[in-house]
């Protein structure tokens, strides 16, 4: 744990994390008056809190979760006065309209991340003509939702739920086109493709990502739910079905099928008939993690940084102090204190098993607790 000082920007509190200087919380886990909230994933934007407050491109996806709140928005990078503070909220490259959250007072900065995903590429966080030419070179790693934008701070409060160095992740492209090998070979023999994927974020991830041209993609309707809302604010996902509309059976037999991972072994899966079934997620990255879940196949995808990634995202912000959030927080922290940094952690509720509505629950046996 780190020690609050009177001077610090963000606190934690049994409800979550608090500014003093603006009296808000971000991502609290308990109900309060004012949260600012980072991104829609159930761990991050709960229910009960009287007002809501999160990035202008995140409404329709928060909206969509947590029905009728009352909700304020806010432009990616828009100052915006709540009490004696000044808050902006800048991309995280994460899902559609997350957010990191930046906090001013009295000249100081802090930045708290949210969840956050870099590409893959090693000098993406470069500036000027370079970093240009580079950014075309090398498409965003997540092409459903504003690319991850470092922010210049004293302190940063960092994410970390794969922070340990087995997880580095292979290049999005290289991921799909071995996704799109599995589609087509079961395609070609005559058998459906499950893809299991958390429904918010990693699903439009992967529909944006897939060759749409391999066959027909079903979906399940948490998927639709959320594709809807991705569609609203103008993301491009091919067309889908949901898996009630489908009249000609045979048709899934070449279909990519992309639903969450609580439809495994379930009454909803049977009716795909004779299938393939494979799980996208960083989780699949540990070893027997697929076996162990009964899949045929496990992609490592994933929408949070990397080992290297984070160590890059906390460099580019040039912060001093760096608080550690979300998993594996003592690892993370003893490298940045190797840095020469000043570095703490926060015990917060958050974890990537709680980032689908759904639940996961074979995957939450599978992996160690974030
Ligand atoms: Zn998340
Ligand atoms: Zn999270």
């Amino acid at each position: 744990m780190t020690e609050a000082a009177d001077s610090d920007l963000i606190v934690l509190r049994p409800e979550g994390l608090y500014c003093p200087a603006g009296d808000f919380h971000i991502d609290p886990w308990r109900p309060v008056a004012r949260a600012v909230i980072t991104h829609a994933h159930a761990d991050h934007a709960r229910r009960g809190h009287a007002a809501y407050l999160c990035s202008a491109p995140g409404e329709g996806v928060l909206r969509a979760r947590l029905g009728g709140i009352q909700l304020q928005t806010l432009a990616y990078g828009k100052p915006l006065s709540i009490g004696a503070a000044t808050v902006s909220l800048h991309p995280a490259g994460h899902v559609l309209g997350s957010a990191q959250v930046r906090v001013e007072h009295r000249g100081r900065v802090w930045v708290a991340s949210g969840d956050y995903l870099l590409t893959g590429a090693p000098d993406d966080l470069g500036v000027g003509e370079g970093a240009m030419a580079h950014a075309r070179a090398h498409p965003p790693a997540n092409a459903t939702c504003d690319a991850f934008e470092p922010v210049r701070c004293d302190c940063f409060i960092t994410e970390s739920t794969f922070g340990l160095p087995i997880y580095r992740w292979r290049p999005p492209g290289e991921v799909f086109a071995g996704i799109n090998r599995w589609w087509a070979g079961n395609a070609q023999a005559g058998r459906a493709s499950l893809l299991l994927a958390y429904s918010f974020g990693k699903a439009q991830r992967l529909l944006a990502g897939v060759d749409a041209f391999i066959g027909p993609i079903v979906v399940h309707g948490a998927v639709e739910d959320l594709n809807r809302a991705y569609r609203a604010a103008g993301v491009r996902l091919p067309e889908t079905l949901r898996l009630e509309e489908v009249s000609d059976r045979s048709l899934l037999r070449r279909a990519l099928v992309v639903a969450p991972p609580s439809v495994q072994g379930s009454a909803w899966a049977a009716r795909l008939g004779e299938c393939s079934s494979a799980f996208a997620s960083g989780w699949m990255q540990l070893r027997g993690a697929r076996r162990r879940q009964g899949l045929d196949r496990g992609f490592v995808l994933s929408d949070h940084a990397d080992w290297p990634g984070l160590q890059r995202a906390i460099a580019a912000t040039g912060a001093q102090r760096v608080i550690v959030t979300h998993g594996y927080e003592a690892v993370m922290v003893r490298w940045l204190q190797q840095q020469g940094l000043e570095a703490g952690s926060f015990r917060t509720a958050f974890g990537d098993q709680a980032e689908d509505v759904a639940g996961a629950p074979a995957a939450e046996q599978a992996t160690p607790a974030a």
